[in-house]
């Protein structure tokens, strides 16, 4: 853990501080105002975060605890899925059925939800700044996801105005559809970034679906799909045989390319393996978790992500967990990896809460659906169990690459699952 002088390091209380004025509006001072809420009769569990780790998280902690007191930290005033959201951009899903509003969490479970950026936290001290002051905590749990990596690639920072990424939660989907909404034909382009990067199936998930859309539509369009990997990562075969047997001539597959830059004037990708001209595209940026962490000191050197105990999530600071996208886990970053992280999580604060160290076994599971079309999907799931008695970890992947209607069935099941289990 990088050193810190004492309590609250002024110079980066002042740099979240000034990205707060960016996004709310508020001063500086107001970050340093008093405690937001009393203290509480018990133990206090703040969860950053209100996205498909935190939610599960808050929701479950309460659940195995009734009397600790749980506080979600969410900065929009509604959930919305990036699951399912490549099924929106192509007119498969209403956007409403993306999003869910917080409340049920408190009239429900009595979860307290603040609506309100976090700036800072001083882990020594057990407290968490925000922008109307601070809470102090007991246990911490951390799940703020993913933020664009414009440091290791700057020219997708004014590229992204009008040509979205559309891998974070919110209106860049909305966004992401007017322009498909709006294109006539001619040249797309899309990017994916080096691994690992949030749901590694989802790039290749929008190519296909936006080449059946063009091709369902008759659009006169061609799609350049530049991949700084060799091949997709997960569900390879489904992938390569879909793009073959659907979309032959439709679209070029450059792959283990590198991004020099996007000129924005002459609208020209410039990669290792040559220019692609474009008029439509969506540019999926390099990924990190949030500077934040970073900040806090839970990030080391130049690593990006959070480095956990990968069965148990704790950080080398005691009863401070990182979830989801952005720790580096055995699972691939995905929301259903961060559902059942959050579930470890609950139930080992629940257990210290009751002054017990968890002794069960640990499981933690991945599911990834993925369409190649409108109506047909693949998917893999991979399950980690860990025993924490005999420290014996047993792994089982199994990937369906047959492309099914029945598939794609499941993967509506299973989206709104997993949203039942997270909010209601
Ligand atoms: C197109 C697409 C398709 C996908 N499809 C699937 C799929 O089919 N299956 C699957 O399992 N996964 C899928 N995913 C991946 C999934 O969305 C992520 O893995 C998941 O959201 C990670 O959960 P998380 O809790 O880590 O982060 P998030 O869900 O992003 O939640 C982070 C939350 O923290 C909040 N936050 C961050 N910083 C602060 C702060 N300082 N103060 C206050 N609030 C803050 C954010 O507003 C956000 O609400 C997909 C992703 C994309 C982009």
């Amino acid at each position: 853990m990088r050193k810190r002088s004492s309590g609250v390091d002024r110079r980066k209380l002042l740099a979240g501080s000034l990205s707060l004025i960016a996004l709310s509006g508020v001063s500086t001072v107001i970050a340093k105002r008093g405690s937001l809420l009393p203290p509480p009769k018990g133990n206090r569990v703040v969860v950053l975060g209100g996205g498909y780790g935190g939610v599960t998280a808050a929701k479950y902690v309460k659940k195995e605890v009734p009397e600790a007191d749980v506080i979600l930290i969410e900065k929009n005033q509604l959930f919305v899925s990036c699951p399912l959201s490549n099924h929106y951009l192509v007119g498969l899903i209403d956007y409403g059925q993306l999003c869910f509003p917080y409340n049920r969490l408190h009239t429900k479970y009595g979860v307290k939800v603040v609506n309100d950026v976090v700036a800072d936290i001083d882990l020594p001290k057990r407290r968490v700044y925000l922008s109307r002051g601070y809470i102090d905590y007991d246990y911490l749990i951390l799940s703020p996801g993913i933020e664009y990596d414009y440091d290791s690639a700057p020219y997708f920072k004014e590229a992204n105005w009008y040509y979205p990424g559309a891998f974070r939660p919110g209106s860049e989907h909305l966004y992401l559809r007017r322009l498909l909404e709006e294109f006539e034909g001619e040249n797309i382009v899309f990017t994916v970034p080096k691994m690992p990067y949030r749901c590694p199936p989802a790039p290749y998930e929008r190519a296909a679906l936006v080449l059946s859309y063009i091709k369902e539509n008759g659009l006169k369009a061609h799609m350049y799909f530049i991949d700084a990997n060799e091949y997709p990562p997960v569900l390879r075969d489904g992938f390569m045989k879909a793009y073959e047997d659907f979309y032959r001539g439709m679209a070029t597959y450059i792959t283990g390319a590198t991004i020099k830059d996007v000129d924005l004037g002459t609208r020209k990708i410039k990669t290792d393996k040559g220019e692609v001209r474009f008029d439509f595209g969506s540019l999926i940026p390099p990924m990190r978790a949030p500077k934040l962490l970073e900040d806090i000191g839970l990030i080391y050197g130049r690593e990006k992500w959070v480095r956990v105990n990968p069965m148990t999530f704790e950080t080398k600071v005691r009863n401070v967990f990182v979830i989801g996208d952005s720790c580096e886990s055995y699972l691939p970053k995905s929301g259903y990896a961060a559902n059942s992280q959050a579930k470890v999580v609950a139930r080992i604060v629940a257990s210290r809460i009751r002054g017990k160290e968890y002794g069960g076994e640990l499981i933690q599971h991945g599911v990834c659906y993925a369409m190649v079309n409108l109506k047909s999907a693949i998917m893999l799931e991979v399950e980690y169990k860990y025993n924490i008695k005999t420290k014996e970890i047993t792994k089982v992947l199994r990937e369906d690459n047959t492309w099914k209607v029945s598939t794609a069935k499941r993967y509506y099941e299973w989206a709104r699952g997993l949203w039942r289990d997270m909010f209601f």
